[in-house]
Order: C-alpha cells, then structure tokens, then sequence
C-alpha cells in the first residue's frame, strides 16, 4: 500500500486535493470509512476503507445498493491518503479527476474477518459499515477478468441481508452531502467549478428545490429520473 500512484497522478499545485502524508495519529479503534459522490468525466462513486494508513478506494459507477440481491461493479484504484476522507470541493478542469466531489457518506468501519490482509489478498473482504447512510454488513468481493494490464482489478459490492437492507434506492433517496448538506450543484456553485455539469449528477427533482437541506424527519417525494 502506498501513496506513490495517487501522487504521481496529480499536481498539487493545481488541484485542492491533499497531496497526503504520513497518517495522523487517531485511534486505532475507529478505522475511517467514506463514499465520495464524483462527477467527473461519469458520476461515480468512490468508496474508502482506511486500512494500514491508507484509504484502499473503489470507483463505483452505480453507487451502492441497499438490495442484497443487487451486485455492484467497484474497480479498485490507487489508495488515497486518510486526509483525502473529508475532501469536498472541486477539482480543476483538465486535472485528474476534475470535476466535483461531494462526501456523500461518512463514518467508521469494522472488519468482520479476524486477518484483514488474507480477505483482501484472496479477494472476500467482509464488513460492517457505521456510516451515516450506508449501515450494517455489506462484502466486497473480487472478480476475475477485467482490467488485467490496467492494474485495476474489479469487484462487487454487495449488501448482506439484515436489519438496513432494503429495496429502496438509497442514491436517489439521500442525495445530499454527509458533511455539508449540499447537492453537487452547490459544491460547484461556491467551488468556482461547473455547475451544469456538477447538477447532472443530482436527482432531477432536486435541483431546482430550495438551498436549505431537508427537515428531519420531513417526507421525500420519490420521483424516478
Ligand atoms: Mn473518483
């Protein structure tokens, strides 16, 4: 695990994205989990896991699901530094991953496998997310063919059945940001980045509602894109 693809990718310079260091000492006990929503050149997912100083990160281009019967693609890519947990903004056009990148959920997680490096050298990590909006036992496993000379490798995310899996699609249902309560729009808006863009990934029905997150509590039409 180490830092030297996410670095050589980018220019520091350039874009707002941390440039990632040595971890800073937090507890060992709460290992960082986050899903940051990225319209870039395709909306996407990224989903971290924080594992020996690092956040072992998955690009997850439908986002995940609460429905165990539902397999998700997730293409691993470059583990990214523990700072990068909290990034949201905009990253420059023209640099790697320009585009808008929102905290779309936050939290911890935990292993729920005794030997976490054995899970993921044979491809069958599973665990329990404490997030915001994602919860409970979900596994990532990996698959064989795609992305051999490309170095990524491609696995399934895939909910275990329990008490937080449901039908529902919680991408639509939970659009705003875990951190900041904004839609992607508005990261972009008060980023300087592209506000069109940044909007196709929002729900439809949301964009030309009001700046103020939802109420607690308050009902959420559910309309299909
Ligand atoms: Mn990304």
């Amino acid at each position: 695990m180490t830092l030297k693809k996410y670095q050589e990718k980018r220019r520091f310079e350039v874009t707002p994205e941390p440039s990632g260091g040595e971890k800073t000492s937090k507890s060992a006990s709460s290992l960082i989990y986050v899903v940051q929503k990225h319209r870039a050149s395709h909306l996407h997912y990224d989903f971290r896991l924080e594992w020996n100083g690092v956040l072992l990160s998955w690009a997850v281009p439908k986002g995940p699901s609460l429905d165990p019967s539902v397999k998700r693609l997730a293409m691993q890519v470059e583990d990214h530094p523990v700072d990068y947990s909290d990034f949201e903004g905009v990253i420059p056009a023209g640099e790697y991953g320009g585009g808008t990148v929102m905290v779309w959920d936050t939290g911890t997680w935990e292993p729920e496998q005794p030997n976490v490096d054995a899970a993921l050298k044979k491809g069958d990590l599973k665990f329990t997310l404490h997030g915001k909006k994602l919860k409970g036992s979900w596994v990532l496993v990996r698959t064989r063919g795609y992305g051999g000379s490309s170095g990524k490798s491609s696995w399934l995310l895939i909910k275990h059945r329990d008490q937080y899996a449901f039908g529902e699609d919680i991408t639509e249902q939970e659009p705003y940001s875990a951190q900041t309560k904004r839609l992607l729009a508005d990261i972009a808006r008060e980023g300087g980045g592209d506000v069109d863009q940044a909007s196709t990934g929002d729900p439809i029905f949301k964009v030309k509602a009001p700046r103020s997150a939802p109420k607690a509590g308050a009902k959420k039409t559910r309309v299909r894109r």
